[in-house]
């Protein structure tokens, strides 16, 4: 049987690859963590036969531990108990945690020496250098989940690293994408929240609206396959089916498609290095009958052009940005911010560290990745009270 844990399972990667592991039918489920949705978990770790259900969150310890009375599944609480989870020996472990509270345990599992599928980007965004030199350390695998690093990934199986010239990630250009740009001020988190081709959580999808989900994703193909900031483009494709494109340096252009569904991405990286059936609908590229593609507004989209900043400024600047990101995005939820506010409150956030901190240095320790977190956040939310704001929420 082949051991494997899902964290952050009871958000949607989670639910989809627990859907695609209990279809292996060859898994047996070692850890399945959560945050406060202590229902569901304790839903899915019965019908999983989990060997041990976390809830992120210390307070909900006593709601899991009566749900799952009388199961034989062991139950753990905290950030201490998910780290330890992590650590319990698995061959193939899932991070998908929303946010950098997915960091320490998506570090822990690599000391294992297994694959890590990595769903959470703010590892990679916040800590690339670290994350990929504690897999080196311990002969572990880190294999994408996002689906337009997976599409990378398999358009260069089999390909030199040194013969690409250039990587498109597609773009949907998020629920907004239509909204005439003097409206985007008003957008609420409940416009932003729609999205026209993935299901997804709340987050991401309105970080699809304001590009910072694209924006991520720009860092983490830069870290996860050693690109120039240079080498990497963003085009809005509103079909979201084509989802990465490769071009070599003898012109060649390698294009992964495939209908919008993560289960594709997710059992890729379940599956791997062989691919087995997968219950996704096919494409049909008849009935789709045209793929569109052009280049993204900088004026619609002002948190895109921050990812070539943070690139080129390297050392923490991932992890300031990733935690304003968060920030932002936890004010303009709370009605603290406007839509557009989000960018303006990153880039002010960026700016004060490059005038007061060193933060081209590359962090030593996954330690100091995470103080630099906690006073990003700090620097964001005191700035949230002194911002001009953009238009009303
Ligand atoms: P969801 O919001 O649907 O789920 C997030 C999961 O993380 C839930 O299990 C949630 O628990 C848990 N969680 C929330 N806060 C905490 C915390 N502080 N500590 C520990 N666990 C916590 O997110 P998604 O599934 O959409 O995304 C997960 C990750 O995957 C993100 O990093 C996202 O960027 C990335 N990703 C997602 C894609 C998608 O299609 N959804 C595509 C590509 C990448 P609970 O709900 O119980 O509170």
């Amino acid at each position: 049987m082949r051991r494997v844990s899902v964290f952050g399972a009871t958000g949607s990667v989670g639910e989809n690859t627990l859907d695609l592991i209990a279809r292996r039918g060859d898994c047996q489920v070692v850890a399945l963590s959560g945050g406060r949705n202590v229902a569901r978990l304790a839903e899915l770790a019965r019908a999983h036969r989990a060997e041990l259900a976390i809830t992120a969150h210390e307070e909900c310890h006593a709601e899991l531990k009566s749900a799952l009375a009388g199961s034989g599944i062991e139950v753990a609480a905290g950030a201490a108990a998910l780290i330890e989870a992590a650590s319990r020996p698995a061959d193939w472990v899932m991070s998908a945690i929303v946010g950098a509270a997915g960091l320490a345990p998506g570090f822990a599992a690599l000391a294992q020496g297994g694959v890590l599928a990595l769903a959470n980007k703010e590892s990679l965004v916040s800590a690339g250098a670290l994350l990929k030199a504690e897999a080196a350390r311990h002969g572990a695998t880190i294999l994408p989940v996002d689906s337009e690093h997976s599409a990378v990934f398999q358009a260069l199986v089999g390909e030199d690293i040194a013969a690409v010239e250039k990587v498109t990630l597609t773009a949907s250009g998020g629920g907004l994408r239509d909204w005439p740009l003097e409206q985007l001020a008003r957008a609420t988190p409940a416009d932003a929240g729609q999205h026209p081709n993935w299901a997804m959580g709340q987050r991401i999808t309105i970080d699809s609206a304001s590009m910072f989900n694209k924006a991520m994703e720009v860092i983490e193909a830069r870290e996860f396959f050693g690109l120039a900031p240079a080498q990497i483009e963003v085009l809005i494709h509103p079909q979201s089916l084509v989802h990465a494109l490769v071009g070599f340096r003898d012109g060649a252009v390698m294009a992964h498609l495939g209908a919008p569904d993560m289960r594709h991405p997710i059992g890729y990286a379940l599956n791997w290095p062989q691919r087995a059936p997968l219950p996704v609908a096919r494409l049909d590229l008849a009935q789709a009958a045209r793929l569109d593609f052009h280049l993204p507004d900088p004026v619609r989209y002002p948190a895109l052009g921050l990812a070539w900043q943070v690139m080129e400024t390297g050392g923490s600047a991932g992890a300031v940005f990733n935690a304003a990101r968060e920030a932002a995005l936890d004010a303009f939820i709370g009605g603290q911010i406007g839509f557009l506010d989000m960018a303006r409150l990153v880039s002010l956030t960026l700016e004060s560290f490059a005038r007061s901190d060193d933060i081209s240095r590359e962090p030593a320790s996954l330690g100091e990745v995470l103080e630099t977190d906690k006073e990003a956040r700090r620097r964001a939310a005191a700035l949230v009270g002194a911002l001009p704001r953009c238009g009303a929420v």
